[in-house]
């Protein structure tokens, strides 16, 4: 039995995780959930369950049953647990520290939080080296990957190719791509996830951010990491080995398949929620459109330009994401700030998790100022 502290357990990934770990009670048990704002999500997502310790990490709780809040909650929360392993569901740059917590507390991890490997791979595979702890991606497209490289071997492995839906506005004439506003880039063809990983997949930063997660989680240059569009979101991933063979890992699209296998990693459970039956195997691939995607050929440039560079392009997509959200720039406009940030110059290497908040807080400053340029 395994007892799993649950880190963003009010969105999606988290309450899908709580669906697994309520559907496998004889394989795990919740050993406790936070939220960030959302307290009345928290206590009911929490009363499925017996009495555990809870997290609100954004603000001070109305009810006497949560017993962390405040400044660095979440980590004193991750600390005290005696889970056997956290699933780091938080969205953005807030799951960094987190995770170092649960590392450092000598805890599993199922990292869902890819921010969490493109501020900071190095330092954070480093770190569960030392701790001698096991840390599972849970992002779909990871979870393939690792299935399959932890299988053949790592030798064995020549690239990757990472597949990608194209996102809400794959189908939407290029000319119309700057007048989509928010509400249509929530409207995602094959997966249901938070507002702004949906806005991530439209601009494939979403990609950009796995191909960065790949390059760290897996140790490979950016020429060996390939991305493909895949509509019918079947294939989550291949890879190459080194004979000239792809493998695949195929099943619908449901983020339960890989929260499980992260719970569960190395043990394989019985599960059918994401079988295909192999008459809906109809499937395409094509190349990405550099051109309806420019976000996706940054990240490779900011690959190329070491550690400070892809931690800024995180950055600053957070903070154009959040513009455009809030309806302060336009769509395209996203990937200007992003390319316009990266255009001055960040350290080749980061190597302690200052230096990482530093390009981070550099990298915002600088994206917030080109969005007031723009307007
Ligand atoms: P959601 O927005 O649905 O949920 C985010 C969760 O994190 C909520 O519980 C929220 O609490 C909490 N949270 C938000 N901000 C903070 C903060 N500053 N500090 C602590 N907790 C916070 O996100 P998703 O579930 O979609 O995504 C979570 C992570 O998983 C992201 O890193 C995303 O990239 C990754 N991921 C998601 C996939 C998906 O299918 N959704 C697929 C692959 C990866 P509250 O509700 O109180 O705001
Ligand atoms: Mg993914």
């Amino acid at each position: 039995m395994k007892r799993v502290l649950i880190l963003g357990a009010t969105g999606s990934i988290g309450r899908q995780t709580l669906d697994v770990v309520a559907k496998h009670p004889d394989q795990f048990s919740v050993a406790g959930l936070s939220a960030h704002h959302d307290e009345n999500g928290l206590l009911a997502v929490a009363s499925r369950f017996p009495v555990m310790p809870l997290c609100l990490s954004g603000q001070l709780p109305g009810s006497e049953s949560i017993r962390y809040s405040g400044d660095r909650s979440l980590e004193r929360f991750v600390e005290d647990s005696d889970a056997d392993i956290v699933v780091n569901a938080v969205a953005g740059a807030a799951g960094l520290e987190p995770t170092f917590a649960a590392i450092n507390s000598g805890k599993d991890v199922a990292l869902a939080n890819k921010e969490t490997i493109v501020m900071a791979g190095r330092l954070v595979l480093e770190a569960a080296r030392v701790a001698g702890i096991r840390l599972v991606p849970v992002d779909s497209e990871h979870a393939a990957i690792f299935s399959m490289v932890e299988r053949f071997g790592r030798e064995a492995v020549r690239s990757v190719i990472i597949t990608a839906s194209g996102g809400a506005f794959r189908d939407v004439p290029y000319d119309q791509l700057e007048s989509m506003r928010p509400a249509d880039a929530l409207a995602h063809p094959t997966w249901n996830m938070g507002a702004k990983i949906t806005v991530d997949s439209a601009s494939m930063a979403n990609k950009g951010l796995e191909v960065i997660e790949a390059a760290r989680l897996f140790n490979l240059e950016p020429h060996d990491i390939d991305v493909v569009v895949h509509p019918e979101s079947r294939v989550h991933s291949f890879i190459r080995t080194r004979d000239g063979s792809l493998y695949a890992q195929i099943s619908k699209p449901d983020m339960r398949l890989p929260i499980m296998n992260a719970l569960s990693w190395p043990a394989v459970l019985d599960e059918t929620i994401a079988d295909l039956p192999l008459a809906e195997l109809a499937m395409s691939f094509y190349p990405p459109d550099p051109r309806r995607y420019p976000l996706l050929g940054i990240a490779y440039e900011a690959l190329a330009a070491g550690e400070g560079a892809t931690s800024a392009y995180n950055a600053a997509n957070e903070i154009a994401v959040a513009a455009f959200m809030e309806g302060r720039i336009r769509f395209t406009e996203i990937a200007r700030v992003v390319g316009k940030t990266l255009e001055q110059d960040f350290p080749r290497s980061l190597n302690d998790l200052r230096s990482v908040h530093e390009v981070d807080q550099l990298a915002r400053h600088r994206s917030t100022g080109i969005i007031e340029e723009i307007r």
